[in-house]
């Protein structure tokens, strides 16, 4: 039986517009003036208790799955954890109506799916070749639900229900921007930690990116971030993660060909589940989806970079930049007090050398903080030598904020600024989905039930 909700409202089909204009802005000469900076909120007067420190010291909370600070490690010595790639990851699972556990197919990885497909088909009295069919409808077809498996017998249907989970999330209500930006904000199953999850789809011309999240809601807490305002109650499954890849395919219909860990949370800091999902998501007897169209979106911790960099060499890497005076970024992205971006750019370095890739550099423009010609020059010094591009993105308001929608005419001398400092690519990118909380975060923190 299908985890989905029979209660909830299901929105299938009526895809959503797929010829949404170009966002990258037109690129007129106009040269950037003086932009000073404004006074900052600092980061420790936010709610929460999760602090940040230098890396000589100890944190004084805790963030779950947060490395060990220390020296930069050589690319060339990096181990990949041996139980990254085995461990099911500690997520609690759900009973059935007789209390018997029930698993996650989506948390399985391929040689886990058919050791234990070939135990049910078997259990169940079927010919082998029942395995593949249930194979093909999990990560192929995507049905709502068991009783949808036409072709397998009504029987094993009924046996695979009996133990299995197919969706972990329930849907809970999707928005649909005018410009096509489609955001599904799902309810995780009891038995897991309480919250509710975001997804994005963005089409784009030939593109559909699913902006997918790994955390519900995100312990770094930076000072422009929606999600970072709602708190934190932990990591999604690996099933969880590939859930929300599954069911906006599910009730859309339409096919990704980009998939980006940029929705709520910090990927890197919930790396098993990470891992594993990326595994599942490329492995061709899973979902099969290319590498090269992954990319994964980080605001930096060095040895899970390395770590990444080896493990997934074709998956492209974001870095969510937003400041490079040490200050400034760690009051914007607090986890700068943690791993200073000396190291974390260290890190992309190697990422680079190692993967022969070129990074991506977000950056969030925050108007009278950090859009300042002084400031465009100071990101070109700083990342000058490191193959990249730079997303820059004007900040999308929300109401716990403290910061301001930057004008369209300053950004462009912002981006104008760093284009002649900057040897690689600078894209203003339109933000997407403003009428309907598109950014990262909001949808949840305006859903969120009141405490
Ligand atoms: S920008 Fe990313 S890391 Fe920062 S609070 Fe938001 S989700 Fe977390």
């Amino acid at each position: 039986m299908s985890r989905t909700s029979s209660s909830r409202p299901v929105k299938n089909g009526n895809p959503p517009c797929s010829t949404a204009p170009s966002n990258i802005l037109p690129r007129p000469r106009v040269r950037a003036g003086s932009n000073p900076r404004g006074a900052l909120v600092r980061a420790n007067k936010r709610s929460g208790s999760v602090r940040f420190c230098r890396s000589e010291q100890q944190p004084s909370g805790s963030i779950p799955g947060t490395v060990a600070s220390g020296p930069s490690t050589n690319a060339t010595t990096v181990p990949i954890p041996a139980d990254h790639l085995s461990s099911r990851g500690s997520f609690a699972l759900p009973n059935n109506a007789e209390g018997r556990k029930l698993t996650d197919l989506l948390e399985l990885l391929a040689d886990e799916f058919f050791e234990i497909a070939a135990r049910t088909v078997k259990e169940a009295g079927e010919p082998s070749y029942r395995m593949d069919q249930l194979r093909r409808w999990l990560y192929e077809r995507t049905p709502q639900a068991f009783s949808d498996m036409e072709g397998l017998p009504l029987s094993l249907r009924d046996h695979l229900a009996e133990r299995f989970v197919l969706h972990p999330l329930d849907y809970d209500l999707d928005m649909l921007s005018e410009d096509g930006t489609r955001k599904f904000l799902w309810q995780r199953e009891q038995g897991n930690d309480a919250g509710r999850i975001e997804s994005v789809l963005i089409p784009e011309g030939d593109r559909v990116t699913y902006c997918i999240s790994t955390q519900a809601g995100c312990p770094v807490k930076c000072t422009f971030c929606a999600t970072g305002y709602g708190g934190f109650s932990g990591n999604l499954s690996t099933a969880e993660i590939i859930d929300q890849v599954v069911q906006i395919r599910m009730r859309t219909s339409l096919v990704p060909t980009n998939l980006v860990f940029m929705g709520m949370g910090e990927p890197l800091l919930n790396f098993d589940g990470l891992l594993r999902a990326l595994s599942i998501m490329t492995d061709s007897r899973q979902l099969g989806f290319g590498s090269r169209r992954i990319t994964v979106s980080t605001v930096g911790i060095p040895e899970r970079i390395r770590q990444l960099s080896r493990a997934f060499p074709q998956v492209k890497l974001a870095l969510s930049l937003h400041a490079v005076d040490q200050g400034l970024r760690d009051e914007l992205v607090p986890l700068n007090l943690k791993y200073p971006l000396d190291e974390v750019l260290d890190a992309v370095r190697e990422h680079c050398d190692v993967t022969g890739k070129k990074v991506t550099f977000e950056y969030v423009i925050l108007p009278g903080v950090n859009d300042s010609a002084d400031d465009a020059k100071a990101v070109a010094s700083k990342v000058r030598g490191i193959p990249a591009s730079i997303n820059l993105i004007g900040f999308n308001p929300f109401d716990e904020a403290p910061y301001r929608k930057p004008a369209l005419k300053s950004m462009l001398v912002f981006r104008d600024e760093l284009d002649g400092s900057f040897a690689g690519e600078v894209t203003l990118r339109r933000s997407r989905g403003e009428d309907i909380q598109g950014a990262c975060g909001q949808l949840s923190l305006k859903n969120r039930p009141a405490t």
